[in-house]
């Protein structure tokens, strides 16, 4: 959502540069250059947020602030002042008088200004402001980190255009020079480095230009080029020593300041205990929200975003917090959160309702830091697996590390990798949702990665976006020919990265749930889970770990069919599909396997504690009242087949062979029940 905003200064240089950047950001940015000029657009036009910045030709512009808060003017104000000092002089009266809730000093960075900007406008809900903080003090200390390596990098960059010049029939000399000077463009203007950018850009535009020249326009190309790297390397200076300035300011906020990985809801009535999860959390850069009772806890589960639930199991009434658990889940948004159960004392019976409830973990009480830690690694592992996976692939490390932290802040998970050539090994580890593919790169281009990518048919379908210095026409068709789906040039402005990094996402997302979920359930397709239970025996066979397979198929459907209808028929699959997304752990899959058959897929528990918990699910289901089109009430229920693996087989083809054959022998032995072992022989040769 655009706002108005009036930027108060006479700073024609300093006006241009933040109106690019906040109109960027989608604003609309007015300007006034005097006082006068300022109070008069204040009363025109409805404001959102002013900018004031120090001296003003007719006034300061606290005096201005001053003034207008004077004529009982309350709108919104940054101040901008020139230096450090006045900031430091003015600070209390700033804050204290004029209420002004952002305060910074020239030179300002324009990124982290753009986003502390928009942090004034942020809701207060939430950590938006904590999210803003880390970004700014991640990304100070990259251009930080930067500003030290810039020298070196002009350095190298000096060298290789003297042997350029030495060697004028030598095309690859100055193409190396363009290359570096096309780097130092990328990664430098992203960075804020604007002067270092400019200058190279003339110089890799000189350098491109340079084979068709004669030799004599070569030597005042040359020159030129060797007066820009001047610039460069004293623009670098200066912009590395303002660079110093804020970063400085910056330290004692960043010191008081730690992100938080997760935000955990905690229910126990015991205070005590929640007093001290809560300092445990600090200590693991959790942040807890306490809850005493259940109502407590849905009410703040409404209002915070929460990352997982531990829900503590009161031993008198075991049921209450099970309940709680189920309320949780449907809450909505909260289908897939993550739970754990703490307890005194852990019965197996517990266990079963833990499952059932949804309960990823059961900790035991007294609860030990370190197994606090576990549970929220692990609570948080799942919750990540919703989050998207974004390769970067750049040779140049800064740019790399500058666009994960942008897309890390919005809590994607990003993986860099500089050398192209083992991007397929890389995949395989880390399967991406999503390609950010630089195009100039060592050895290979972009074009080539992404051509090869798309031969691969498990990546034929993955959005790629090359990111690139390179802006002709030629690049550009070069870019879609060879597969990517979209272009980004650099440097990059982060809202328009952004925007189009989450659009792609969004729509690949998107079709993959429209072509993995079945619209009647709401459960995996069969293909989608097969492909999930062959990961999952791969996951076992690796950890040496257990796992068990249920088919499922409902009793009598074709007389529910027949009797009530075939819409009727399709209330009955949702509502299965539903009650079996509910109940479960996150991390178990639920799948629909066709017809009236599904399918589920439980991780570590063993069969007898899962059979438990499918026959809970069972008694549920056999509860709920179904109606008819003409209003007839009916009911339902279903059978079900266990196998485990590695137990009753180490394939996909075994276990679901076994589990089908014990479905039928739940369904031959009267249905509405779920078999996990083979018919006692005698009763086979009875039978
Ligand atoms: P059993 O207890 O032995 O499993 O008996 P059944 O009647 O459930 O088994 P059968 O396989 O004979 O019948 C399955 C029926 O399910 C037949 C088919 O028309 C119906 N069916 C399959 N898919 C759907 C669907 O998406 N919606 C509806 N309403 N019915 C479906
Ligand atoms: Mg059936
Ligand atoms: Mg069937």
């Amino acid at each position: 959502m655009g706002k108005n905003i009036l930027l108060l200064d006479d700073d024609k240089q300093f006006c241009k540069l933040m109106t690019s950047v906040l109109e960027g950001r989608g604003h609309k940015v007015l300007q006034a250059e005097s006082g006068q000029q300022g109070w008069e657009t204040l009363n025109k036009e409805n404001l959102d947020l002013v900018i004031v910045c120090g001296p003003l030709p007719d006034k300061s512009g606290i005096d201005w602030i001053t003034e207008i808060r004077e004529k009982g003017n309350q709108v919104r104000c940054v101040f901008v002042g020139e230096s450090q000092k006045e900031v430091q002089i003015n600070k209390s009266k700033l804050e204290n008088d004029l209420g002004i809730s952002l305060i910074v000093h020239k030179p300002i960075i324009p990124f982290v200004f753009g986003a502390q900007i928009e942090g004034q406008f942020a809701e207060s809900v939430g950590n938006q402001s904590a999210k803003l903080k880390d970004f700014e003090t991640m990304f100070l200390a990259l251009v930080t980190k930067y500003a030290r390596m810039l020298p070196g990098k002009l350095d190298d960059l000096s060298a290789a255009i003297q042997k350029a010049k030495a060697e004028p029939d030598d095309r690859d000399l100055v193409g190396e020079v363009r290359a570096q000077a096309h780097k130092i463009k990328g990664t430098g203007g992203s960075l804020g480095f604007r002067l270092v950018g400019e200058a190279m850009a003339f110089i890799e535009a000189a350098a491109v230009a340079m084979p068709d020249k004669s030799l004599e326009e070569q030597q005042i190309s040359w020159a030129e080029v060797d007066r820009k790297l001047l610039d460069a390397q004293a623009a670098g200076e200066m912009e590395a020593k303002e660079v110093a300035q804020v970063v400085a300011g910056k330290d004692d906020e960043a010191a008081e300041h730690a992100p938080a990985m997760a935000r955990i809801l905690v229910v126990d009535s015991d205070q005590e205990f929640l007093n001290l999860i809560e300092e445990l959390g600090r200590e693991r850069l959790v942040e807890i929200v306490k809850a005493l009772n259940n109502t407590e806890a849905l009410d703040k589960a409404c209002l915070l975003p929460l990352d997982a639930a531990l829900v503590n199991v009161v031993t008198d009434a075991p049921e209450e917090s099970f309940r709680l658990a189920r309320q949780l889940r449907e809450l909505p948004g909260y289908e897939n959160l993550p739970l754990a159960f703490i307890s005194g004392d852990a019965f197996i019976k517990d266990r079963v309702e833990a499952a059932h409830a949804g309960a990823s973990l059961y900790l035991d009480k007294p609860l030990q830091s370190d197994s606090l830690e576990t549970a929220v690694q692990h609570l948080v592992a799942i919750r990540q697996g919703g989050r998207p996976r974004v390769l970067i692939t750049d040779d140049d490390e800064f740019f790399a590390n500058t666009v994960a932290l942008v897309l890390r802040n919005e809590g994607m998970i990003v993986r860099t990798l500089l050398d192209p050539t083992k991007i397929l090994d890389v995949m395989q580890d880390f399967p991406p949702d999503m390609l950010l593919l630089d195009v100039m790169m060592p050895g290979v281009t972009g074009f080539e990665v992404c051509r090869m990518l798309r031969q691969v048919p498990r990546w034929q379908d993955l959005p790629i976006i090359f990111l690139t210095g390179q802006t002709g026409v030629d690049a550009r068709v070069e870019a879609f020919r060879s597969g990517g789906d979209d272009y980004l040039p650099k440097p990059v402005v982060n809202e328009e990265l952004l925007t189009r990094v989450k659009v792609r996402l969004d729509r690949s997302k998107l079709l993959k749930e429209r072509s993995d979920k079945d619209t009647i359930t709401g459960l995996l397709l069969r293909r989608a889970f097969s492909e999930h239970l062959t990961g999952m025996i791969a996951e076992a066979q690796r950890l040496k770990a257990s796992f068990s397979v249920c088919l499922l198929d409902v009793d009598h459907f074709k007389k529910v069919n027949d009797t009530y209808g075939h819409l009727a028929g399709d209330k009955v699959l949702a509502g299965l599909g539903q009650l079996l997304s509910r109940r479960f752990r996150v991390d178990d899959l639920r799948g629909r396997w066709g017809g009236e058959e599904f399918i589920l897929a439980f991780r570590r528990e063993a069969k007898a504690t899962m059979h438990a918990a499918v026959v809970r699910v069972l008694d549920e289901f056999s509860n709920m009242t179904f109606v008819s089109d003409d209003g007839q009430e009916f009911h339902v229920s279903f059978s079900g087949g266990l196998a485990s693996f590695p137990e009753d087989g180490e394939s996909v083809y075994e276990l679901l062979q076994t589990a089908d054959r014990r479905l039928y022998e739940a369904k031959r032995a009267g249905r509405k029940r779920i078999v996990l072992d083979d018919p006692d022989p005698v009763t086979v040769i009875r039978g």
